[in-house]
């Protein structure tokens, strides 16, 4: 169906990045096809990392598995800092964070990997809990149960599927560019 990119999203020869997916477990006899050749899709070219205001995917640091004979590799993903950004934004995303808060996530997007954040997240119910100390994350799980996108999804998303559109990947395209001017940024 597609290959894993650097991003660790799963991209797809019609949609690239976006795509979501639900599972059913089965033991019908199905046929399987093979898999898709890594590197199909992601070039690499790590454009994800860049944008991604979360600093949520490393450039260098990568995890890698063998799937049915076939080395796949994605880079290292900090599960903490994307929950974090995902459901309130930074300072520069979001025109509507509270400047402690945004203090708080702009350190924890700040922090290398592997050093201790027990305390700030404790004190905040966890980086997974971090949005929903806000209003408009709070009125997103209400409504559709599901946090919303305030980051924008810029890095695993939005650069990743421009990129794709842009080598002419994608099998489903728009009529204009999804880009037609320079993305946004708080000063
Ligand atoms: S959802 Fe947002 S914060 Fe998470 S990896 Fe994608 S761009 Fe980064």
């Amino acid at each position: 169906m597609g290959e894993i990119g650097w991003s660790k999203v799963f991209l797809t020869p019609r949609f690239g990045p976006r795509e979501r997916f639900a599972f059913i477990i089965t033991d019908a006899p199905l046929q399987t096809d093979p898999l898709v050749e890594p590197g199909t899709l992601c070039d690499r070219c790590k454009l994800c990392v860049r944008d991604c205001p979360a600093g949520a995917i490393s450039a260098t640091e990568s995890v890698k598995v063998t799937v049915a004979g076939v080395d796949l590799e994605w880079g290292r993903f900090d599960e903490e800092k994307c929950a974090a950004v995902y459901q309130a934004g930074t300072p520069e995303t979001s025109p509507f964070l509270p400047e402690e808060l945004g203090q708080k996530i702009q350190n924890l997007v700040d922090m290398p990997p592997g050093q201790e954040r027990s305390e700030m997240l404790a004190y905040d119910g966890g980086a997974f809990g971090l949005g929903r100390q806000l209003q408009y994350c709070k009125n997103a799980w209400e409504s559709y149960h599901h946090p919303g996108t305030i980051c924008g999804a810029r890095g695993c998303q939005r650069a990743c599927f421009i990129h794709l559109e842009e080598q002419g990947k994608l099998e489903n395209r728009f009529h204009t560019p999804f880009r037609i001017r320079k993305p946004w940024k708080l000063g």
